[in-house]
Formats: structure tokens, C-alpha cells, sequence
């Protein structure tokens, strides 16, 4: 789907094209996944990638899987230790999944020159060596990486907008023997029909905490989508920038003159579409339902969208043939603030005919939370990954596959 439509892409492999039989096929996945006390918190990451490990596999390939968790530093953390991965991967899988105890050095070389045709074995955490988000301050990582694997496999979606050494630096070992696995070919199909040939009307609902974060992805989406509703935190910015009070919500004064700017512009009239009232909280833990007119008072913080709101965003969404959702419209994690966004997740997996795609981690989580997850369309793995393709039309990882 790739090739025909987009021509930057033309020579972009995929797994399907590379002869995978006894070859070392080194993949790129992404599990950094959440973890709490128990253990793994959320394994839609795992998974996501289980169909490409086990194609991988039925071609008579020896599979290495590589990923990066958390932030450690280049210091080895053992809570950041991928071994939980492991285990669990086993389980999806239903064969025993290995960790080498680093992800390059002899130790690991002689473990994946063991590998026979069909065995899974997992690198520990990338991000316990310095060169893997620095690779010019350790030049020798790259290598050391690719001499593990024949082909190598971008699998890791949500992590290819990233110049890492395992996402970009590593392909120049790989030329015409590195491609795409079938989860990276999914993301990108889908994102490539909301940004080049939606089913229209298209419609971007976006929230979340911070208007900075996601500008730019407001001014494409305003571009390329019919209707662009706001909700969740980032609605303040704009209220404070029309003049009306916000109280004690979150704002980013910092971003009030663009986003005054971007009111004032031609297409933002006529396509964005800002919340009608929100529900208020103060100290006391009084809540209230506010009008914009009336704006919030003192002492309160906006932290969801209003009734009437979900009225007549519900209504608007009605006619939506392809829907883009990033970001929560309230405090979802905060009971009962999670109402604004579970009613319109409800709402939008109830539409009939409509393509939705939802992505970014805490959409993803109140997508579950409401116990919808199922009725999407596309639940994208990669959130800040899917917003730069949006944003930019294209991502380090992909570009890094494709000169
Ligand atoms: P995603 O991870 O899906 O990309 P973001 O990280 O941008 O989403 O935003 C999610 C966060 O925004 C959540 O923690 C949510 O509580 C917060 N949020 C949304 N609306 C509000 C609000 N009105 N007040 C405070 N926080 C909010
Ligand atoms: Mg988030």
C-alpha cells in the first residue's frame, strides 16, 4: 500500500520482501511498555508485534528482538531490566523467549550464534548503553548492533520518530536488506489515508494537557481535516486568548498570542470547533458545570468538558466518515472527570460506518478505560511517532529505510 501511494517511500521493503530462512533477523520492536508494581501494566505493545516475530519464525528465521524501556541513561537499571518482556513474550508466543544479559559484547554474540531457525531471543535495553541515544558520543554502538543480525527489521512504530542508533544509525549496515514489519506497514497505512485519501468528512478530535505540544499537529490537521473539535486542557489556551477567564485551569500563557493568532485565522473559523461548557473543581472538591460565557471562576479549574458539550460534539461527529482522536478531554484519570472522554469514546464506537483511528498513550488508556478498545478501527502504538507523521509527513525511522 506504501509503494503505490507514497512516492518518497517507492523503495521501502517489506518483511514480505527479504528471504528470511536461516537468517539472523534482527528487529527493531518497541516494548517500553508501562509498568507498575505487578509487573506489565499494559501489553498491547507485545502484542502488537506478535504476528511479524511469528512470520519471522514460520520463514526459518532466527529472531532477534531489540527494544529500549524507560529512560535509564546508559546505566544499567535493573527495574528497567526487559526480562518482564521476556517472560510475557513467551507467553504470547508459546515458546520460551531467552534475554541476553546485554544487547551487544561477546556474551551476546556467542547467545545469537546459538540461534537456531525458529528461536526467539530478546537484547536487553538498548538505552543501558549511552550510544543508543547518542549515537555520534558512542560511534561504535551502531555496529556493534548490526553485526548481530542478516536483515534488519523496523518494527518499532512507536519509537521511529526517534534518530536513535537502533532506528537510524544501524540501517546504513542493512542496504537493500532492511524493510518494515507488518505492525510499522499498519500505522503507517492508516496514517497515510487520514493525511493523503481520508473517506470524507474527516475529523480531528484533539485534547490532552498542552496546547505546545501539539500546535503544529492543530495547524495540519486544520489543513487537511473538514472539522477540528478541541477539547481536554489545551482548550484553556485558546479561551484565555478570546479573553475569557480560566480560573485556576491549566493554561500555557506562553502559547496565548499563537493561539490567538491561529483563531484569527480564515480556516480556523470555519473548521475548529472549541468546547461550550466545562465542568469546574475547586479546593473543596465542589464541582460545578460552567459556561463559556461565564468562564471559570476564581478558586475552580476546569478539568472536563460539559454536557453540553458532549451534545454537541456527539452530534458534529455524527457525519464523520474517517475520525483522528489524540488526546483526553478531561481528567480521565480522575473519576468522575473522565466522563466527558468516555462518553465520546462510547459515542465514536458507536459510529457505523466511520474509520477511527485513535493514538497517544493516555488516549489509548481512557479508550480502555471505557471499555471500547475493541470498536476502533486503529489503535495506533506510537503516539508522539503518529503525531510527527502527521505533523511532518514523514519520520526518521521510515527515511532512514528509504534512501
Ligand atoms: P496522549 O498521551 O493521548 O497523547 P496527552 O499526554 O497529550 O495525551 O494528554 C493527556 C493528559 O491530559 C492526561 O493526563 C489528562 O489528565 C490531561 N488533561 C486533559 N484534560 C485536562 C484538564 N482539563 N485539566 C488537566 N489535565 C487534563
Ligand atoms: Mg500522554
Amino acid at each position: 500500500m506504501l509503494k503505490e501511494k507514497e512516492g518518497k517511500y517507492n523503495r521501502m521493503l517489506s518483511i514480505r520482501d527479504l528471504p528470511l530462512t536461516g537468517k539472523r533477523v534482527l528487529i527493531r520492536v518497541d516494548l517500553n511498555v508501562p509498568l507498575n508494581e505487578e509487573g506489565i501494566a499494559d501489553d498491547s505493545r507485545l502484542r502488537a508485534i506478535v504476528p511479524t516475530v511469528q512470520y519471522a519464525r514460520s520463514q526459518g528465521g532466527r529472531v532477534i528482538l531489540m527494544s529500549h524501556l524507560g529512560r535509564p541513561e546508559g546505566r544499567y537499571e535493573p527495574h528497567l531490566s526487559l526480562r518482564p518482556c521476556a517472560a510475557h513474550l513467551s507467553t504470547l508466543l508459546g515458546i520460551p523467549v531467552s534475554l541476553a544479559p546485554d544487547c551487544c559484547g561477546p556474551i551476546t554474540q556467542e547467545i545469537v550464534a546459538a540461534l537456531k531457525p525458529g528461536e526467539v531471543l530478546l537484547l536487553e535495553n538498548l538505552r543501558f548503553h549511552l550510544g543508543e541515544e547518542e549515537p555520534e558520543r558512542e560511534p561504535t554502538f551502531a555496529p556493534q548492533l548490526a553485526a548481530l543480525g542478516d536483515l534488519y527489521i523496523q518494527e518499532a512504530f512507536g519509537a521511529m520518530h526517534r534518530a536513535h542508533a537502533s532506528i537510524t544509525e544501524i540501517t546504513h549496515f542493512f542496504p537493500g536488506k532492511a524493510a518494515i514489519g507488518f505492525l510499522v506497514e499498519r500505522e503507517i497505512a492508516y496514517l497515510d489515508e487520514v493525511l493523503h485519501t481520508p473517506r470524507r468528512p474527516l475529523h480531528a478530535l484533539l485534547g490532552g494537557a498542552k496546547v505546545s505540544t501539539k500546535f503544529k499537529v492543530i495547524q495540519t490537521l486544520l489543513a487537511k481535516a473538514d472539522v477540528v473539535l478541541i477539547g481536554g486542557a489545551m482548550a484553556h489556551t485558546f479561551f484565555l486568548a478570546q479573553g475569557i477567564p480560566m480560573g485556576d485551569s491549566l493554561v500555557e500563557n506562553r502559547f496565548m498570542e499563537s493561539a490567538r493568532a491561529l483563531l484569527e485565522m480564515p480556516v480556523a473559523r470555519d473548521k475548529l470547533l472549541l468546547p461550550v461548557d466545562l465542568v469546574v473543581t475547586n479546593a473543596a472538591h465542589e464541582i460545578r458545570t460552567i459556561s463559556i460565557e461565564e468562564g471559570v471562576p476564581i478558586g475552580y479549574r476546569s478539568v472536563d468538558i460539559g454536557p453540553r458539550t458532549i451534545k454537541y460534539y456527539g452530534e458534529v461527529l455524527q457525519s464523520a466518515a474517517t475520525l483522528f482522536w489524540n488526546g483526553p478531554l478531561g481528567l480521565f484519570e480522575t473519576p468522575p472527570f473522565n466522563r466527558g472522554t468516555e462518553a465520546i469514546a462510547h459515542l465514536i464506537a458507536r459510529l457505523p460506518h466511520a474509520t477511527t483511528i485513535v493514538g497517544g498513550g493516555d488516549s489509548l488508556a481512557a479508550v480502555h478505560q471505557a471499555g471500547v478498545a475493541d470498536r476502533f478501527t486503529h489503535l495506533s502504538t506510537g503516539g508522539g511517532a503518529s503525531l510527527e507523521y502527521i505533523e511532518q509527513g514523514h519520520l526518521p525511522g521510515l527515511d532512514a529505510l528509504s534512501h
